[in-house]
């Protein structure tokens, strides 16, 4: 059998720990048997990264603006113990954080869904896409805390010396004080990314704020999403199928614990912090949520939700077997390949993607899985393997597609 050829290479960022040695696996068994791979490698693991004074992290977010599209895997954030561990230089910023700085993009965080593995609410049927405005809101947010009685007033200078005032509150005693902000440029952004995932996905988009009561604040969200839909998007998404909903976050919540799933949900900063763990336990498993990075000027960025897996790496280091999940960071490659299959006019490589994903689903339906999908399984009697087994499974499944 002859190996699919590609033209365009795929930025590979290759990570830490556990992650690091599937993703070796995952490229010895499922990738280079059948697949003639273009990569341009970028190694941010945190050895490399300390080494390069953390430019290798933006020399492979510069490579994403280059190429297109990229597939990262997980890498350690350092902390303290991390300082140590590693004897670091600095405590490096999350490579992550680095690369969205860069890349100005929104993240897509779904569930693989397969059978034998059942969202915790029933009517769940197909994945919910959680995309989260990461800027601003509470996490960029100024606080006090009011000694005692006084006044608390926003106050904006205008750069001609403008002053405008609004009473917060007039206090009569002890309390607290918080001053929120957001851009509009940045809440475009998230806009034109999530319609344009849509579009690439062909999935309902909804959004929801409290504009209700955030009269000014929560509705310049609702106004500039409603804006850049008719603007850009709206003939798109009548000639795809889809729609574009809009509701308040209260009406949303509900409607989602009803709902089939199938759609994105696009989510203001907090609410997409506090949905996406929500949605991603309700579906089971956090070894089983993708991640991508898209963003406004077209670069995309595939990866697993979840870490390092740094307990099972622990474990391999002493040379104790593990049963680490790699589909979530398969999916990863998947993503990354089916986009340059897109973007290059690939259609074999695209196919590959179809079946090496439709490969890793049929493992698991068939009884053999890791020992986190076995815990919470609906199947019975599943086979428990360990990391390499399971791929070499998974591998056996796609040659099986292949031939
Ligand atoms: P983690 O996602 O690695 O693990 C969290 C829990 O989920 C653990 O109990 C783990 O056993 C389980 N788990 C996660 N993925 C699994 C898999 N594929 N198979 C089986 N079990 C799985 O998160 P953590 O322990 O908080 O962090 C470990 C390291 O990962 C940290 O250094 C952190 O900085 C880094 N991290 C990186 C990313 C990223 O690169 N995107 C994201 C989160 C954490």
């Amino acid at each position: 059998m002859s190996k699919i050829t590609m033209t365009t290479p795929l930025v590979e960022m290759d990570g830490d720990e556990m992650t690091r040695i599937l993703w070796k696996m995952i490229k010895d068994e499922l990738l280079l048997p059948f697949i003639d791979l273009k990569t341009e490698y970028y190694d941010l693991g945190l050895e490399e990264r300390n080494r390069t004074n953390d430019q290798v992290t933006v020399d492979s977010a510069n490579a994403t603006k280059k190429y297109g599209v990229a597939v990262k895997c997980a890498t350690i954030t350092p902390n303290a113990a991390r300082m140590t561990e590693y004897n670091l230089k600095e405590m490096w910023k999350s490579p992550n954080g680095t690369i969205r700085a860069m890349l100005d993009g929104t993240v897509f965080r779904a569930p693989i869904v397969v059978k034998g593995i059942e969202p915790n609410v029933k009517t769940w049927e197909k994945p919910i896409t959680i995309a989260r405005h990461a800027y601003g809101d509470v996490y960029k947010a100024s606080e006090m805390k009011v000694p005692g009685p006084g006044k608390a007033e926003l106050v904006f200078t205008a750069e001609d010396g403008t002053i405008v005032r609004e009473l917060i509150h007039n206090f009569t005693g002890a309390g607290v004080l918080q001053g929120q902000h957001n851009l509009d440029d940045s809440i475009e952004s998230f806009a034109h990314s999530c319609f344009k995932y849509a579009l690439d996905t062909k999935q309902d988009l909804w959004f929801a704020t409290k504009d209700t009561i955030s009269k000014k604040y929560d509705h310049t969200f609702k106004d500039i999403f409603q804006d850049v839909f008719e603007k850009n998007y709206k003939d798109a998404f009548e000639k795809a199928g889809i729609e574009y909903f809009y509701t308040l976050i209260d009406d949303a919540v509900a409607r989602v614990m009803k709902s089939k799933g199938g759609f994105i949900w696009a989510c203001k900063n907090y609410d997409g912090d506090v949905m996406s763990d929500m949605i991603s336990s309700a579906f089971g498993s956090l070894a089983m949520m993708t991640s991508v990075l898209v963003s406004p000027h077209g670069y995309y960025e595939y990866e697993a939700a979840h870490g390092t897996v740094q307990r099972h790496y622990y474990k391999h280091l002493k040379g104790e077997e593990t049963s680490t999940n790699s589909v979530a960071t398969i999916f990863a490659w998947t993503g990354a390949l089916r986009k340059r299959g897109e973007l290059d006019k690939n259609q074999a490589l695209c196919e590959f993607a179809d079946k090496l994903e439709a490969a890793c689903l049929k493992t698991i339906e068939s009884g053999k899985m890791t020992k986190d999908l076995a815990l919470i399984t609906t199947i019975e009697n599943p086979v428990v393997l360990n990391s390499e087994n399971f791929i070499k499974a998974i591998r056996t499944e796609l040659e099986a597609s292949l031939s």
